[in-house]
């Protein structure tokens, strides 16, 4: 494992850091450290966010494997937002996102990506469990925190609603996304592909907010 040290102090040099407002100066990029390593996420998350961006991942500073020790979406985000900041020293974002399912009392939750071994074992226990119910409504829950110190974060919620399949289906996309279907469509998230995806997706609703957000500030100069 490297120093922790050193790579925040060297990428501290290139910060784009404070923004020019809207309209004034040359438009600057938004430095962000991703607390995920989920690539896809990642790629969703740069996809949504778009160039006013620069990325950098949590793991080009440093190889550990966050605990997600909260009992909430938020407490797990928190967590590793705050971890983020403490080894890059720079705005940092993290998410907890989660499977939210009617019939199963809301699992598989906080623990989506721990419901089983990999996608497929977790795809089959939800749809074993969910075997011969007929309320298959679910929601995909993302909460998004943007931390720039102790004092000083702000929270992103987003949620898309839909109801389970009886079969998987579709090759895109990550995790659940083949048993999906998103409320005003007839295909799963993985038939629909990233474009649909990332215009109604719960990430898209929590970053689109997290957005306007950023835009404020850059605009108000704070
Ligand atoms: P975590 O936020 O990295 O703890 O993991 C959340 C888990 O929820 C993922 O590993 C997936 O299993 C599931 N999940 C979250 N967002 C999505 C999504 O957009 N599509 C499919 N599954 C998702």
């Amino acid at each position: 494992m490297e120093h922790l040290w050193w790579k925040p102090q060297s990428l501290r040099n290139k910060i784009t850091w404070p923004l020019s407002p809207i309209g004034q100066g040359p438009r600057v990029k938004i430095l962000i450290v991703l607390a995920t390593k989920n690539p896809h996420k990642i790629k969703e998350i740069q996809a949504i966010l778009g160039k006013e961006f620069n990325f950098r991942l949590l793991s080009d500073y440093i190889d550990f494997e966050i605990k997600e020790t909260g009992r909430t979406l938020l407490e797990n985000s928190l967590i590793k937002a705050a971890f983020t900041f403490k080894v890059s020293n720079l705005p940092s974002l993290a998410d907890d996102s989660g499977l939210f399912i009617e019939a199963l009392g809301g699992e598989p939750g906080i623990y989506s990506s721990r419901y089983g071994k990999n996608d497929e074992e977790r795809i089959n226990i939800v749809l074993h469990k969910l075997s011969g119910i007929k309320d298959r409504r679910a929601k995909f829950r993302a909460v998004y925190v943007y931390y720039c110190g102790p004092d000083n974060y702000e929270v992103f919620e987003g949620e898309c609603s839909g109801r389970i399949t009886e079969t998987a289906r579709g090759k895109n996309g990550f995790g659940y996304d083949p048993i999906f279907i998103p409320d005003g469509y007839k295909k799963t998230f993985a038939e629909l592909g990233p474009t649909i995806k990332n215009r109604i997706s719960h990430r898209a609703r929590a970053l689109k907010d997290f957005k306007i957000y950023l835009n404020r500030k850059k605009t108000s100069g704070i």
